[in-house]
């Protein structure tokens, strides 16, 4: 049976689906297949986790650990790969620690996520991949393979793309848990944007800017991490001219808040705020699309005026815009690399990115005919598409983006070291890497 995507935009072009439930079968499915990839959520809207042989789903699989352990003096936790992080994040607040981090949609799974590049906000917030600490997987001799921070491969490998191997655990840096609470403003006017961009995204942990591309931002949510003997920045509201909403707000003009989280200031733990939805809720039943680029935040602004230019042309497929602010990490595909970051290091905003995140209507066609104008729009800063959301994915296209890559050329030789025989390529990878 064909397997097709979360949105249900793209059938997979593999034979089957395995789900391994011991390492031994997951290292037989590996080498015994010309063609394996990994699958996680299927929460991706390109090609990126095709293949034309057989996908390996690692949600079952039992290496004989809890899924999620926590070593409390290390300050990490080790998560089974499959993980979602909705439920991995609830057994983390359970021991009393947290993640620095969460995307918008906690039924992702970790491993999926972290092999994209997949981000949250925050001025001094890395994506979640730069959490990870050291991971374990099959390489295409079926053999186990561990590598931790700091090791010769690792930058290379942890935004994998699913080019490496099976990854099945992965460890992630852990802090004591906190609260967090999520405040929703509503209106704010362009120039008010692009004049206190930075006041407004280092005003509170995790700041995102929704817009429909019309007078301004229309919804700015803030989320703040309530610590003991840490005040929230306060956001000037007056001052910017925006309103405290005074009920919960889904992103979307009109749409119940039903499978948002809890907003209006109320505290609560970390795993139920910095997501934008409900694990309990699936918040669009996969009728969207959506695309994202990375810009360095020293052309947030211009990058934000060139969009606002081409306002008419993206509005009409448009749900909503969300945009963010990403700090930059170390990891060699990383959409946030910089070169020249440390892993520990406290992030430089500065050094970080913007990401401008598009949701569309699900029309795909037209939505790849609209990606272009954005493209070149955004060409200028050198903009990085999301690896997991849609964008022109031809060979020169990709021949482009790798260019925007300073380390591409060693992740290709990283590849073709673990995986001579391209077993694990597929999809969007193998356009990236036939090019390098
Ligand atoms: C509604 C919605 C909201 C989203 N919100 C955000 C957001 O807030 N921020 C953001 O940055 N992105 C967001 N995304 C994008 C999403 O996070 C990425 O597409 C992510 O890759 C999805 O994870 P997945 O498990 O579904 O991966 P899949 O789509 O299944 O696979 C993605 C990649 O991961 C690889 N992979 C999967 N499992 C493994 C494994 N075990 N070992 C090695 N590689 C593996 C695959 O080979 C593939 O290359 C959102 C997507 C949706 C649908």
């Amino acid at each position: 049976m064909s397997t097709s995507n979360w949105a249900r935009n793209l059938t997979y072009s593999s034979s089957r689906v395995v789900r391994p439930t011991t390492l031994d079968e997951l290292a037989e499915t590996v080498t015994s297949s010309p063609r394996v990839r990994p699958l996680g959520t299927r929460h991706s809207f390109n090609r990126v986790a095709d293949t034309d042989g057989v996908h390996v789903v690692v949600d079952a699989l039992d290496d004989g650990r809890p899924a999620v352990e926590v070593d409390v003096a290390r300050g990490t936790a080790s998560i089974a790969a499959g993980a979602r992080y909705g439920e991995a994040s609830q057994a983390l607040q359970e021991q009393g620690v947290a993640l620095g981090a969460m995307a918008s949609l906690p039924h992702i799974s970790v491993a999926g996520a972290v092999a994209t590049a997949t981000h949250g906000s925050g001025d001094t917030t890395r994506n979640l991949a730069a959490a990870v600490r050291g991971l374990e997987l099959v390489t295409a001799d079926g053999a186990v393979r561990t590598l931790a921070r700091g090791d010769t491969d690792f930058a290379g490998a942890v935004v994998g793309l699913g080019a490496l191997g099976i990854v099945t655990r992965l460890e992630l840096d852990v802090v004591p848990t906190y609260d967090v609470r999520q405040d929703v403003y509503l209106g704010l006017g362009w120039d008010v944007v692009a004049e206190q961009l930075d006041e407004i995204t280092a005003s509170a942990t995790s700041v995102s800017l929704f817009t429909g591309w019309g007078d301004g931002v229309d919804q700015v949510w803030r989320k703040t991490a309530v610590r003991p003997g840490s005040d929230a920045v306060a956001f000037p509201a007056a001052y910017l001219g925006a309103a405290a909403a005074t009920r919960a707000m889904h992103p979307l003009p009109g749409v119940d808040a039903a499978a948002c989280t809890e907003q209006l200031g109320v505290a609560g733990p970390w795993n139920e705020r910095l997501p934008h939805f409900r694990l309990a809720f699936t918040p669009s039943n996969g009728e969207e699309l959506q695309s994202e680029y990375l810009v360095p935040r020293r052309h947030a602004v211009e990058a934000m005026a060139a969009l606002r230019k081409i306002a008419d042309v993206v509005r009409p497929l448009l749900q909503i815009t969300e945009i963010r602010t990403i700090a930059a990490d170390d990891l060699w595909m990383s959409t946030a690399f910089v070169e020249g970051v440390a892993a520990g290091e406290q992030p430089d905003p500065r050094a970080g990115f913007v990401g401008f995140h598009f949701t569309w209507l699900p029309r795909q066609r037209e939505v790849e005919a609209v990606l272009p104008a954005i493209e070149s729009a955004l060409a200028p800063f050198g903009a990085r598409p999301h690896w997991g959301k849609l964008f022109t994915d031809g060979p020169a296209e990709l021949a482009d983006v790798a260019g925007r890559y300073p380390r591409f050329a060693d992740f290709a030789a990283l590849v073709e070291r673990y995986d001579p025989a391209g077993r694990f390529r597929g999809g969007i990878v193998d356009t990236l890497l036939a090019g390098a």
